[in-house]
């Protein structure tokens, strides 16, 4: 299952599956702020990329503030580069919560793009542990990659890689109202 659509120059694609697989040059991890590894997507792309390695490459980075991203190799994975980028835990009502998810989106894109990286994978950042609805998640995480896409040329592919029906159904009405 996959649906996608064209902004300037990058395809954004939606896809049911499991990030750790995926064959971009880059794909996201949605990190803690300790970038300490955890649970939830971020235990699946440790695990997956060689926990000791990447657990060693992390902590040299000194952790990671909210809304920002910073960049390791992908070691084990198809992916050459782990981007990590923490969300925000979701405050009902805040307007802080939407400004730092869009913010964790455009830092991972800028760090990709300055990094020669032409494709890259993002998860739903924020909406497991972080509580984020996965509703408004799309609606801010769609919206802030199309808003990056619309200035910069560089990027070839975004994909959204979705866990679960229920997190793809819910991305695609959401790209279905971006214009
Ligand atoms: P956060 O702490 O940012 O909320 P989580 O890892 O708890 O991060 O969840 C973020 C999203 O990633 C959730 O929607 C979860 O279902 C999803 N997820 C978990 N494992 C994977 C995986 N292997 N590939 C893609 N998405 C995943």
């Amino acid at each position: 299952m996959t649906t996608s659509m064209t902004i300037n120059k990058t395809s954004i694609e939606l896809v049911q599956g499991d990030i750790t697989q995926e064959e971009t040059d880059a794909i996201v991890n949605a990190a803690n702020a300790a970038l300490a590894g955890g649970g939830g997507v971020d235990g699946a792309i440790h695990r997956a990329a060689g926990a000791a390695e990447l657990q060693a490459a992390c902590r040299k980075l000194g952790g990671c503030a909210t809304g920002d991203a910073k960049i390791t190799p992908g070691f084990k994975l198809k992916a050459r580069f782990i981007i990590h980028a923490v969300g925000p835990v979701y405050q009902p009502g805040s307007e802080e919560s939407p400004r730092l998810l869009a913010s964790a989106y455009r830092r991972s894109l800028e760090v990709a793009v300055e990094n020669g990286v032409k494709t890259i994978a993002f998860p739903a950042i924020s909406t497991g542990v972080y509580g984020y609805p996965m509703d408004k998640a799309a609606q801010v995480s769609l919206t802030a990659v199309a808003d990056f896409v619309r200035q910069n040329d560089r990027l070839e592919k975004v994909r959204f890689v979705l866990f679960g029906s229920e997190a793809f159904e819910t991305f695609k009405a959401a790209l279905r109202t971006l214009s």
